[in-house]
């Protein structure tokens, strides 16, 4: 048996095709991949709906601008309600798999204790998700990435690590054959990054799964508290606009797979939201960046993105937040949307992106007990809403960070740093590190960004307190399961990606049982 793939043009208004399948899955990205290669492979018959489009390697022309518009949410331009905080988020058969950094880790055993001390999930230890991140890890290729082979923006980490004593180690990722161009954030030019569209779709699309791509689902419809159809529409690739054909799928199971943020949204659009929590706990991984210009030439826009970390400031102690440390690629769009001047800053600023090295702090969001992170809502007309306070705790969290990635610039050689304050600090020696004190790090006082998007459908053995059972089966609604970043309930404190995968890989059974 083989699959198929409709692209938009395959679906022309006003038609409504109407199908029938044991599952539906909503999303193509990390979770929603490697759920349908396995459900395919157990002769089930798949239904997979994608938003955004369906795009192979020849597709990928390097070019910033034309990857933000095809392969980001909102353009790469989502932000939360106050656009205190941008949100690089994923959009194409892939999901954020599609675009983003290929570095794998698997979930840490503390973060897995405190699901179980904390929120109660029992049976999600580091020994029963081994088999599964084995699997995973042998079909993506996930092997470490040698020291030798990192480029000048992460061996900025290693130096100023090493010099300060600091925990420092390389990282894996989810290549094969990569040839270190350093554009995984705007889709692999030569199919080295096995993101999903690539490997488990691949593999799903020829064991039979029926795949729908830039075609919207806009409601889940429920009767009786089962689900009973799945409610979608064919969008114009061009215009994002909805083109008139319309798409009706009964399954007998239906999972959403949409990512944190669209798929608590599209849950709440479509009425299930028995206990409130249908929003809460959203994780983002809140990153606050350090550009450090070097005499020699850095050109982060070249070679892998990230391929070293520091994991010394994850736990800081009661009551503080950890943070961990990674490098940014230095592509311009991605230099210019983190820098908060105008004209000459600004150009000067860019005239120096050869030399600089970006270092991140990212925020272990939801940890502490006053941390329940941001909310997912809906606006009067139905666009998403994403609510993320600063609280105090987290605003000293970025201030820590910033003179921590301060002090590993200066140890790696760094001549000069410039905040990305509106009104920014230069340091250029120890004595200037102090300074940051006096600066703010509150909404828009200080340019924060986020990849990572955890959380919004918590996963928890208590009806009342979270959204989805351990085995990712709605409380409420026997025939519906989540399988995406959206159901942890605090974030990991590394790149989540291969925490999903390897959890959507256990889902497997739970959703075959389910038919
Ligand atoms: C620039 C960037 C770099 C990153 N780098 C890394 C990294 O190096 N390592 C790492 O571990 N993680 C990284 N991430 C994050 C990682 O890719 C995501 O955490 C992961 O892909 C999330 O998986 P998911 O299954 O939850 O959702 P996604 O992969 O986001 O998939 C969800 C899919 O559902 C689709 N969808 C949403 N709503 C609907 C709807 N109503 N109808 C139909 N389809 C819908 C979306 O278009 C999307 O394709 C990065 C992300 C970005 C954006
Ligand atoms: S760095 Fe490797 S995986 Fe990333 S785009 Fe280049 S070749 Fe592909």
């Amino acid at each position: 048996m083989s699959g198929k793939c409709y692209i938009g043009p395959d679906l022309q208004g006003p038609t409504t095709l109407k199908e029938t399948c044991d599952v539906c899955i909503i999303g193509s990205g990390a979770g929603g991949a490697v759920l349908a290669a396995g459900l395919v492979e157990r002769g089930l018959k798949v239904i997979m709906i994608e938003e955004g489009g369906y795009y192979t390697k020849d597709d990928f022309d390097l070019n910033e601008a034309h990857a933000f518009d095809k392969l980001y949410q909102d353009r790469g331009l989502r932000a939360t309600a106050e656009l205190g905080i941008s949100i690089l988020q994923g959009r194409s058969v892939g999901g954020g798999t599609t675009v983003n950094w290929t570095t794998c880790f698997r979930t840490p055993d503390r973060i897995l204790k405190h699901w179980e001390r904390v929120h109660g999930i029992e049976g999600l230890d580091s020994e029963t998700l081994r088999p599964h991140f084995e699997s995973v890890e042998k079909r993506l290729g996930i092997a470490e990435w040698p020291f030798e082979s990192a480029n000048a923006n992460n061996k900025v980490i290693l130096d100023g690590c090493r010099k300060l004593g600091w925990d420092v180690a390389p990282l894996k990722r989810n290549v094969r054959s990569c040839a270190n161009s350093g554009y995984c954030g705007m889709g692999c030019p030569v199919s080295a990054k096995q993101a999903m569209h690539k490997t488990y779709i691949q593999d799903a699309l020829e064991a039979g799964l029926l795949l729908f791509a830039d075609t919207r689902v806009k409601r889940i419809e429920t009767k009786n508290n089962r689900v009973v159809a799945i409610h979608a529409q064919a969008l114009d690739r061009e215009s994002g606009k909805e083109t008139g054909a319309k798409l009706i799928v009964e399954p007998k199971v239906a999972v959403s797979s949409c990512g944190a943020i669209n798929g608590p949204a599209l849950l709440l659009r479509s009425g299930i939201n028995p206990n409130g929590r249908v929003g809460k706990r959203t994780m983002l991984h809140p990153v606050v960046g350090l550009p450090g210009i070097y005499d020699k030439p850095i050109r982060g826009f070249y070679g892998a993105p990230q391929s070293i970390s520091s994991h010394q400031f994850v736990d800081r102690g009661e009551g503080k937040a950890g943070f961990f440390i990674e490098a940014s690629p230095v592509h311009p769009v991605i230099g210019t949307f983190a820098f908060s001047g105008f004209g000459a800053a600004q150009r000067d600023f860019m005239a120096t992106l050869a030399h600089n090295a970006v270092v991140l702090g990212l925020t272990i969001d939801g940890l502490l007990p006053e941390d329940d992170g941001g909310t997912v809502s809906l606006r009067a007309d139905g666009r998403i809403h994403v609510d993320y306070p600063i609280r105090p705790f987290m605003a000293e969290t970025f201030l820590e960070a910033h003179i921590r990635l301060a002090e590993l610039h200066l140890a790696a050689g760094a001549r000069e740093m410039r905040t990305l304050h509106t009104e920014p600090l230069f340091i250029r020696s120890t004595s200037d590190i102090e300074k940051l004190r006096d600066k703010s790090y509150g909404l828009l006082e200080h340019p924060i960004f986020t990849a990572h998007q955890m959380g919004g459908c918590a996963m928890g053995p208590d009806k009342e307190t979270s959204v989805v059972g351990p085995n990712h089966q709605h409380h409420h609604i026997p025939n519906l399961f989540v399988v995406d970043g959206s159901v942890f309930p605090t974030s990991l404190g590394v790149n989540p990606s291969q925490t999903i995968y390897g959890m959507a890989h256990r889902a497997r059974d739970f959703v075959a049982e389910a038919v």
